[in-house]
């Protein structure tokens, strides 16, 4: 295939090199323990990374983390280290302590024991019955966990891949989701530093550049191999 330069179009291996040297190595901001990355996503509302770490670092300050700290907490006290985390903390509360009830009743205490003994759709069930997890929350603790390299895709900017792949992204949430992470399956291997990597290449650049809406194609790197910055030239995404 031809970029839209005239020379032959980038893979995306090459695609994530270009985005590692704009916004060099990236490291995982939130905690990779199955368990206590559950409770990092409740720690922030609407979830963001800044948000989530802000009551984190809250409520290790005030209570810790522990599964055993949170139930013997009371509810209100909770409440109140969730708050700089921002909007709805009581809700976030009631929800660690179902979490912190059902790591110690289910699990025994040890959520990752727990996970290494089923196979994959059995472990992405098992997350899935935690409050709020879904599909790409489920996956990702999969996969930075060590647990299995799944092909998880960040959920607030599945559109990445597809742009530079299809271009224009569906309206339909759930559809994007699912080609961006065929896109991930068929071109990244299926291994844990490979897939880390490209996941969090992925998520910066939605951060910085590849916003929702509001794309900077103007400054990005990867625009000359990108099928929605082509179709945009041509008047057409797709
Ligand atoms: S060229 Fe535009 S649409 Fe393509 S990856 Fe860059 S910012 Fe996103």
């Amino acid at each position: 295939m031809i970029s839209s330069v005239g020379a032959p179009r980038k893979n995306l291996l090459q695609l994530l090199d270009v985005l590692e040297t704009l916004y060099g190595r990236k490291t995982p901001e939130w905690p990779t323990d199955p368990y206590l990355s559950l409770v990092w996503l409740h720690c922030g509302y609407p979830a963001s990374d800044t948000r989530c770490a802000k009551g984190w670092e809250s409520l290790n300050n005030l209570i810790g983390v522990d599964a055993d700290r949170l139930l013997a907490a009371k509810p209100e006290q909770l409440a109140t280290a969730l708050k700089p985390g921002g909007m709805v903390p009581e809700l976030r509360a009631m929800r660690l302590k179902e979490i912190a009830e059902r790591i110690v009743k289910q699990y025994a205490g040890d959520l990752r024991a727990g996970l290494n003994g089923l196979s994959v759709p059995q472990a992405r069930a098992a997350l899935k019955q935690f409050p709020n997890i879904g599909d790409p929350g489920a996956d990702r603790i999969l996969l930075f966990a060590g647990i299995s390299p799944v092909a998880a895709v960040p959920s607030n900017c599945p559109h990445v891949l597809v742009r530079i792949q299809l271009g224009q992204e569906r309206e339909n949430y759930g559809r994007t989701y699912r080609e961006a992470q065929q896109i991930m399956e068929e071109a990244i291997s299926p291994k844990f530093d490979s897939r880390t990597r490209a996941y969090l290449l992925l998520k910066h650049h939605g951060q910085q550049l590849c916003k929702t809406s509001k794309p900077k194609c103007d400054v990005c790197p990867v625009s000359s191999d990108c099928a929605f910055s082509a179709g945009k030239l041509r008047g057409r995404p797709r």
